[in-house]
């Protein structure tokens, strides 16, 4: 199946930038696609799993997390402020903190709830009017809120523009998480995760190229 095909391209990738395997995870992105296809990655022993919307986890996630041992579901697109708790009881991260004022509503949730998912914090590394994300110029001053906060920030997310080679979107996202001392890189797609994993790439985001075609076009 197509996801046997992904995790050897993921592995020869580890493998010729020199890095270790357990250094790169694979996150199967199964938003919009048919339970049954899901299911039958699951079944192949799959356990990471990248949504985007919090309603449409709610409704499938608690179901497999029964039948399944050890899922792990992460928030890939954006939240809003009313739903953070929601997301905070339903996923293990969320790759998606892009302003202050969610910021704050996480740091409140936590500490009222005891707990708090990893956090990766989303750049707009291409600076595009329409995408979510701090500009590379607010990162550090954001990281540094964050941690004032006491929230757990794993590193960087992106998501360079379609029509631009992704691998200086990469290197930028890498360079900013160094600079803040910051080792998880969740960076890298269907079209881009061998590109990714060769500038640092932590956690590679790969829905179609798995599961194929989203039948139902694309969430947002
Ligand atoms: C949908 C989505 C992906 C996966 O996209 P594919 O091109 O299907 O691999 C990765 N990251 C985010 C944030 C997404 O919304």
């Amino acid at each position: 199946m197509a996801y046997d095909e992904i995790t050897s391209r993921v592995k020869a990738a580890v493998d010729s930038s020199g890095r270790a395997p357990d250094e790169v995870k694979l996150i199967a992105v199964s938003k919009l696609q048919p339970p049954e296809r899901v299911v039958s990655v699951l079944g192949a022993g799959h356990r990471l799993f990248g949504e985007n919307r919090v309603q449409e986890a709610a409704g499938k996630w608690p179901g497999w997390r029964e039948q399944f041992d050890g899922v792990e579901v992460h928030l890939l697109g954006p939240l809003q402020s009313n739903k953070a708790r929601q997301a905070m009881e339903l996923f293990e991260a969320i790759h998606s903190l892009d302003r202050p004022k969610l910021a704050r509503a996480i740091a409140r949730l936590a500490q009222e709830m005891g707990q708090c998912p990893d956090l990766f914090i989303q750049v707009n590394t291409g600076e595009e009017p329409q995408k979510a994300g701090v500009t590379p110029a607010e990162v550090d001053a954001f990281v540094a809120e964050c941690r004032s906060l006491d929230l757990p920030i794993a590193g960087l997310m992106c998501i360079p523009p379609v029509e631009e080679e992704p691998t200086l979107h990469f290197a930028l996202l890498a360079k900013l998480a160094a600079r803040n001392g910051l080792t998880g890189l969740s960076m890298g797609m269907s079209g881009d995760f061998e590109r990714a994993i060769a500038q640092g790439a932590t956690h590679v985001r790969v829905g179609s190229a798995i599961f194929g075609e989203r039948p139902y076009g694309e969430a947002g």
